[in-house]
């Protein structure tokens, strides 16, 4: 199958509600394009570098998610690219990228990154301290926390990661009550390749898949 029958494939398998992210890294706007003319609504990068070059070429037909470790100093460049930002992972990036959309009159959506498998060599908040640090946002009025993401640890069976993403799920539940000035918990990004399905069941509703679209990654 092509990139576009895969794409369309997954679109037509999701239930009402879930939205698909395609996980386009290392691929080529040519790739991507493909994705987009199938149904694509939504494009998730991992290096602001590769997103410019592919917005360049596709543009805001689709809304782009910043699904990779993001470095403080890259925060300007990618409050300029980026529609959303799933990967926000400490109170410094926080703290720039408001600092930007305050200077370009604009509200950021924002995921909070969890690290469910609690894997040292993983960025994003541990499970326990996702509610701290929500409430450390609380002043970033350019911010708008929409949800969490998780990647969870790397397993052989989608069942092994069940744990991880129904951790994330209860820590979303959790957050969604107490209404907060620039939080409304919408979002639950978990799930790739090989374990959306599981994720779903889990409740995710944001799933990021780049291999079961684009083929294995060369
Ligand atoms: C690459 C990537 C994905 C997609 O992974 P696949 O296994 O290729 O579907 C999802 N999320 C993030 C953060 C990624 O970097």
């Amino acid at each position: 199958m092509g990139i576009q029958e895969k794409a369309k494939e997954i679109l037509a398998s999701l239930p009402p509600g879930v939205n698909l992210v395609a996980a386009a890294k290392g691929r080529s706007a040519e790739e991507v394009s493909q994705a987009v003319d199938a149904g694509i609504k939504i494009v998730g990068e991992n290096y602001v570098q590769e997103a410019e070059k592919k917005i360049a070429v596709i543009g805001c037909r689709v809304k782009w998610h910043c699904i990779g470790h993001l470095q403080t100093n890259k925060a300007k460049k990618a409050l300029e690219l980026f529609d959303m930002i799933e990967t926000l992972d400490s109170l410094a990036l926080a703290g720039e990228l408001n600092k930007y959309a305050v200077k370009e009159g604009r509200v950021l959506p924002v995921l909070i990154e969890v690290n469910s498998g609690r894997e040292p060599q993983k960025s994003g908040i541990l499970p326990e301290e996702v509610e701290g640090f929500l409430e450390q946002l609380a002043g970033l009025a350019n911010l708008k926390i929409e949800g969490l993401m998780t990647m969870g640890p790397l397993v052989s069976n989608p069942e092994e990661a069940r744990p991880f993403f129904r951790e994330t799920r209860l820590i979303f539940e959790k957050l969604k009550g107490p209404p907060r000035a620039n939080c409304e918990m919408k979002y639950l990004s978990m799930g790739m390749s090989d374990t959306w399905k599981t994720a779903i069941e889990e409740g995710a509703n944001l799933i990021r898949i780049g291999t079961a679209i684009f083929g294995p990654r060369t």
